[in-house]
């Protein structure tokens, strides 16, 4: 059984049923119901999937800015040279229903899970109750369901962004801007704050997506303050909102620590903290590491004799988060403490030398498609190359990594 209608569930049913297994499903909501994010990805990432033609847009130049905004210097962009593009929500979506057959789902919210051994009894606000071999949780990050351990404060991605017209174009034509972290608007206190950044880009036919973005803060940046830096960013570059033709308020957490992976409940996706602590993305992630895990189900389910729920879950859990992985995790959200110390200054001199690492390396970190071996070469690599503030940065965290383990 899985519960969700979301990206990662619908990714995941799509699978088991391509597995031949039978599949119940529950969402508070129907599955076609538009997903209210739009989701972001580098275009390679799609093309090896073979999927590319789920990109609603794509862009060629896509650039950031890590320069203080002063001077010619200081305004020369960091250019990527690399695709990124924004899936067609609707057509993600359908695709994947289509390949999820003639399953419908169950219009429920579930309040309750009790393990009965040989099944799992879901059991829902309307009194309803379902039962299955095993339950996959895909109902997000705020999952009630999930064990975690308890690290303390976790830290949340924030941002608000709007899609809109404008006085003047805020980003230049046909450009995507990954990060524009200048900081030459922002006052003396601000500068002192928790640093936020600009994602930004063209859709054509005089429209634009702007998006003041905070990567990741304990507790999490305010959306109002979002909303005043954006504007204010704007107005310093002569820019105003002509009309706003959608508004985006976004909030999750980034470093969601690993759930418990001997409880007898399987989740997948943002329940089962698949997001990418150093960047925020995921849909990748679901679209690649989906089929894997739908296999073992399948092998699992036809065991003989049959496996019991904690059995099939904990089998699959190794299978989602193989011992690999876990390290890699535990690197990225050692990564993510040590960024959330730095401050503006600190951080756009990083992520500048980020970038100018070789492409395939700093890719492969942003999509966590690295083996171990060279996400730590690469991590090597950027340690070396980095000024010597940042290393020493880097360094006095190595104490938060021991304590990650
Ligand atoms: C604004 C925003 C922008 C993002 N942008 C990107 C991006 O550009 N690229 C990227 O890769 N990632 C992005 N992410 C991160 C991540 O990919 C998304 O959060 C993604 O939506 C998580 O997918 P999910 O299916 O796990 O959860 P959700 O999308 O949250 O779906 C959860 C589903 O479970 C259902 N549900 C919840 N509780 C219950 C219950 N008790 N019973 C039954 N059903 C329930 C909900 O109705 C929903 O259908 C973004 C996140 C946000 C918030």
């Amino acid at each position: 059984m899985v519960l969700g209608a979301g990206p990662a569930a619908l990714c995941i049913v799509a699978e088991l049923i391509e597995q031949g297994i039978k599949v119940t499903a529950l969402a508070s909501h129907t599955p076609d119901r538009p997903w209210p994010n739009t989701y972001g990805i580098w275009a390679e990432e799609l093309e090896s999937l073979g999927m590319e033609s789920l990109l609603g847009h794509r862009w060629q130049k896509t650039i950031s800015h890590f320069g203080n905004g002063i001077g010619e210097q200081g305004n020369s962009p960091t250019q990527h040279n690399f695709d990124y593009g924004l899936f067609d929500p609707v057509a993600l979506q359908r695709s994947l229903l289509k390949r999820c057959g003639d399953l419908e789902w169950c219009v429920e919210t579930a309040e309750n899970i009790e393990f009965l051994g040989n099944q799992t009894k879901v059991i829902c606000t309307s009194g309803n109750t379902f039962r299955g071999r095993v339950v996959i949780d895909a109902s997000g990050h705020r999952s009630r369901f999930v064990k975690r351990p308890n690290r303390g404060p976790v830290a949340e991605q924030a941002a608000y962004g709007i899609v809109g017209r404008f006085s003047s174009p805020p980003v230049g034509k046909e450009q995507f801007v990954l990060m524009d972290f200048r900081p030459d608007h922002l006052t003396d206190k601000e500068r002192k704050e928790p640093p936020s950044f600009l994602y930004a880009m063209d859709f054509g036919d005089g429209i634009f997506f702007v998006e003041e973005t905070s990567l990741a803060c304990s507790p999490p940046f305010s959306l109002n303050k979002l909303k005043e830096r954006l504007h204010s960013r704007l107005l310093h570059r002569g820019v105003s909102v002509t009309e706003i033709i959608h508004e985006e308020h976004c909030l999750f957490p980034m470093n969601l620590p690993l759930p418990d992976r001997k409880q007898p409940l399987l989740a997948f996706g943002g329940a089962a903290s698949m997001v990418h602590p150093a960047s925020g993305y995921m849909v990748g992630a679901l679209l690649r590491r989906a089929p894997t895990l739908a296999k073992q189900l399948a092998r699992g389910l036809a065991a003989d004799p049959p496996l019991d729920s904690s059995t099939l879950a904990q089998d699959a859990w190794n299978v989602l988060w193989t011992p690999e992985l876990v390290q890699r995790h535990r690197l990225y959200q050692f990564g993510l403490r040590r960024l959330m110390s730095f401050d503006e200054e600190r951080l756009r001199r990083f992520f500048d030398t980020f970038f100018k690492l070789p492409r395939e390396d700093w890719a492969g970190f942003l999509a966590n498609t690295l083996p171990l071996p060279n996400l730590l070469l690469v991590m090597i690599r950027l340690f070396w190359t980095s000024p010597w503030d940042i290393r020493f940065g880097m360094v006095l965290g190595m104490s938060s990594y021991q304590s990650l383990k």
